[in-house]
């Protein structure tokens, strides 16, 4: 028996020393972030005026407004009805301004017997906004829905053909025309819209909580209201309709009605799995990652839920007998943290780690070679991910 195997005993065996009063969230913030908070299961969470909706794990989220200034408040009350208010400080960003010409003149000041058109149109793209769903496919590790350049970002100040417009709301990727659109993490269509006038081919995706996807002037959609898409299913296609002046893809993130930026969500699904090692130890398929923030707890324990759909879905049976552990225990700077782990992953748990920031999840696996399961580990971070379960 490697050692490591008979460390994982000895965690199996052990108290967990699991603190389920605890809250959890970054200290600071950026604006545009998109934020994922931990808090006991059952909590009344409150932050900017809205009750925000809590998963059965203890998962919250909510966006930072491009020009929100901290502190920012969440008060927490616990089931048991003790109340904690958190105050999370808001790092400021540069808004540069960016002229755009070239804009289709109708586009930029719009004749006004379309002005009916354009606010019901709005009212729409409000409503879609609004969804409040219980699913956590904000958790996912967003992926870029396109391949190319940015040609513009989140927040700049934006001069169409020479007069001031509002900020850009998302973030533009450089594609040809009829490029396929792929959902950067699953979720529902809320609205499908083929010719809207200021923003032409429209495809919103729901991702739960209030989180929400818009890609605009596109060619085509290939999908329609209320239809579940999962990651990397192709939604639609790239295209230069509405105001635009060349193809290519805007993609807008919102929670409810807060624009947020996509390349900060982008980011944050890199940061989390450039920071995951996967090694086998004997009969162990060892996950290392730095955990110093919820937001990547959250995208690490949602990595072991793929990873082990992935292994099912290749017949590689999961022992739950040795480690069946409620709570995934963390060691950040060697405070431990935890996260409760949900009934599917009970193959797994996190042994605090042998250094401050590092944690480690353990999977034990049965009928497959070391290899044949080292290179489906190695294969989510360097290739496709997952097959798409069915
Ligand atoms: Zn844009």
């Amino acid at each position: 028996m490697s050692l490591l195997f008979a460390a994982l005993l000895a965690v199996a065996a052990a108290p967990v020393p699991a603190d389920p009063q605890r809250v959890v969230f970054p200290d600071s913030v950026s604006q545009g972030a998109m934020v994922i908070g931990k808090v006991p299961p059952g909590s009344e969470v409150r932050h900017a005026g809205r009750m925000l909706r809590v998963t059965g794990y203890g998962s919250v989220v909510f966006g930072v407004g491009r020009d929100a200034a901290g502190p920012l408040q969440v008060s927490v009350t616990r089931p048991d009805g003790s109340r904690q208010t958190l105050a999370i400080a808001v790092e400021a960003r540069d808004w540069p301004v960016e002229k755009v010409s070239g804009v289709p003149p109708r586009t930029v000041s719009p004749p006004p017997e379309v002005a009916a058109r354009i606010a019901r149109e709005a009212a729409q793209v409000g409503a879609a906004r609004r969804a409040d769903d219980a699913r956590a496919d904000f958790a996912q590790p967003f992926q870029w829905p396109v391949a190319g350049r940015i040609s513009g970002r989140f927040g700049n100040q934006r001069i169409y053909n020479g007069n001031p417009g509002s900020p850009h709301s998302g973030m533009d990727i450089a594609a040809p025309a009829g490029t396929p659109v792929k959902a950067p993490a699953a979720g529902v269509v809320t609205l499908a819209a083929p010719d809207f006038y200021i923003t032409g081919g429209t495809l919103i995706i729901d991702h739960g909580h209030g989180i929400s996807s818009n890609f605009l002037h596109l060619s085509g959609i290939d999908v329609k209201l209320g239809d579940r898409v999962e990651q990397g299913q192709v939604v639609a296609r790239v295209g230069a309709t509405g105001r635009a002046t060349g193809p290519h893809l805007h993609w807008g993130m919102n929670w409810f009605d807060v624009r947020i930026d996509p390349l900060l969500v982008l980011e944050r699904a890199k940061l989390a799995a450039r920071s995951a090692v996967v090694t086998l130890d004997g009969p162990h398929l060892v996950l290392q990652g730095a955990t110093g923030d919820p937001d990547r707890m959250q995208v690490l324990s949602d990595f072991a839920l793929r990873l082990r759909r992935c292994l099912e879905q290749r017949g590689v049976a999961l022992a739950t007998t040795m480690v069946n552990q409620p709570v995934i225990v963390l060691s950040e700077g060697g405070q431990e943290l935890e996260l409760v782990m949900p009934d599917r992953l009970g193959a797994y748990a996190f042994w605090p780690g042998r250094k401050p920031g590092e944690a480690m999840l353990y999977t034990i696996i049965r009928g497959k070679t070391q290899s044949s399961v080292q290179e489906l580990a190695q294969s989510y971070f360097e290739g496709p991910p997952c097959p798409t379960a069915g």
